[in-house]
């Protein structure tokens, strides 16, 4: 069926209420219209789940979307839900599911009611899912956050690499169309070679945030007092630190607590009520900042964050990029602030050291693009875009003045330096 037969700007009214799709989705959905293997890189919230919401709506048959926790897969099943009539347009099929609930969730994909079907990675080896899904019209299979397939990307899942084998045992020729938001050429790589796509057009829409700006300072035994500083300057905004253990979390939120900053604790370690009631308390503006460990994060959507603090540099460029880029989702101010100090690496390294070799040394060259990005003169911009395998023009790209080091270049001041001197 040629891509005439559908109307795309039709149906994206119809089912989800807007006028005008975001970046590359028109072209991406075309491109899954039309039944080709598809390969989609675009920054978190640039709208990567309509890719596969929209065609798998249209087509005749019922798209599988892989995708990594319960949560999300609850989420946009419930947010289909809420665009159709039918309860059944859209399922989880997991362990949890009852056998009267995995009948129901059958008889819909046999009646053709089922447009979206979401399923674990594990839930996908099952023989007995297998046989059944071999029997029935699947339109493609949508495989979201693909960067759990390779080992170099921050969330791999062993389970992700038997996807295409099992995509290969449902049908000849079903399309298969990969998502995720880590850029590098490296993950990419991994991603095309394991699902074996290597036919798939690549739509990489670009990760510049023009409205960030980076910065990173040296780490002293000063640092909590350098916090103080920063956030009671910038009172009334909303901010989040990220330390990496969850004491540190405790005792700088105190430390702030105890200098007048309204501030709140969060980390994997508090029960789930204390967690959402934390969280709320942040997305309610209840209080101003938010100290947590990599656990905060994922799925929030606030979108005025004015600033992005790390007390601790992460262990690798792409969860840098993930978690600055929390701040300034309006398009309004957003500061990303590091404190750096070697030591950080060294106690990282120690971390990875009871890990298995290949893990370890993954670990440390992701590590060592953290020190080469902590200790560069260059454009932080340029350097994190060129780690994305994307090029920047630091003199007219858009954010170009957006940095420490674009605005007190260090030859520049140096030279200034040495007139004053
Ligand atoms: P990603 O998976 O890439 O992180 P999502 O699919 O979660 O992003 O989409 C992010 C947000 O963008 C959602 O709130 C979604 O409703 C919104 N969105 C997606 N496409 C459009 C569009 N064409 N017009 C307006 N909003 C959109
Ligand atoms: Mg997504």
């Amino acid at each position: 069926m040629g891509q005439n037969d559908y109307d795309i700007h039709a149906s994206l009214k119809k089912y989800f209420g807007f006028s005008k799709f975001k970046g590359l989705q028109e072209q991406v959905i075309n491109n899954i219209v039309e039944g080709n293997n598809t390969f989609v890189i675009m920054p978190t919230g640039g709208g990567k789940s309509l890719c596969y919401q929209l065609p798998a709506l249209m087509h005749e048959g019922t798209a599988i979307i892989v995708s990594p926790l319960i949560a999300l897969m609850k989420n946009q099943v419930d947010a289909i839900r809420g665009i159709s009539d039918d309860y059944g347009i859209a399922h989880v099929l997991n362990s949890s599911l009852n056998k009267t609930e995995v009948k129901q969730v059958k008889n819909d994909i046999i009646s053709g009611v089922t447009k979206l079907l979401y399923v674990a990675p594990e839930s996908l080896t099952k023989e007995e899912y297998i046989d059944f899904l071999r029997s029935v019209k699947v339109s493609f299979v949508a495989v979201d956050e693909a960067h759990c397939i390779s080992e170099w990307g921050h969330d791999f899942r062993p389970e992700y690499r038997n996807i295409r084998t099992i995509v290969s045992r449902l049908g000849d020729n079903i399309p298969i169309i990969g998502l995720t938001a880590t850029a590098t050429p490296k993950v990419q790589e991994d991603i095309i070679k394991n699902l074996g796509i290597n036919d798939a057009k690549v739509f990489k829409a670009s990760f510049n945030r023009p409205n960030l700006f980076y910065e990173v300072r040296p780490k002293t035994a000063n640092v909590d007092a350098d916090i103080i500083r920063y956030v009671k300057q910038n009172a009334g905004k909303s901010g989040i630190i990220y330390c990496l253990s969850r004491k540190r979390v405790e005792e700088l939120a105190q430390v702030l607590q105890v200098n007048g900053v309204s501030a709140v604790p969060y980390h994997a370690g508090f029960d789930a009520k204390t967690r959402s009631k934390y969280q709320d308390m942040f997305l309610m503006e209840d209080v101003d900042v938010v100290v947590a460990t990599i656990a905060f994060g994922m799925g929030i959507d606030k979108p005025d964050v004015r600033f992005v603090i790390h007390h601790d540099i992460p262990k690798s460029i792409e969860s840098y990029y993930q978690e600055t880029g929390r701040a300034g989702r309006d398009g309004g101010e957003g500061h990303c602030l590091a404190f750096y100090s070697y030591k950080d690496i060294e106690k990282l390294e120690k971390f990875m050291s009871g890990k298995p070799v290949a893990e370890q040394e993954i670990g440390n060259a992701l590590l060592q693009e953290v020190v080469a990005y902590a200790e560069t003169s260059m454009s932080r911009r340029k350097f994190m875009l060129h780690y994305f395998g994307e090029e920047f023009d630091e003199v007219n790209g858009d954010g170009a003045d957006m940095d420490d080091n674009a605005r007190n270049p260090k030859e520049k001041q140096e030279a200034k330096d040495d007139v004053l001197k």
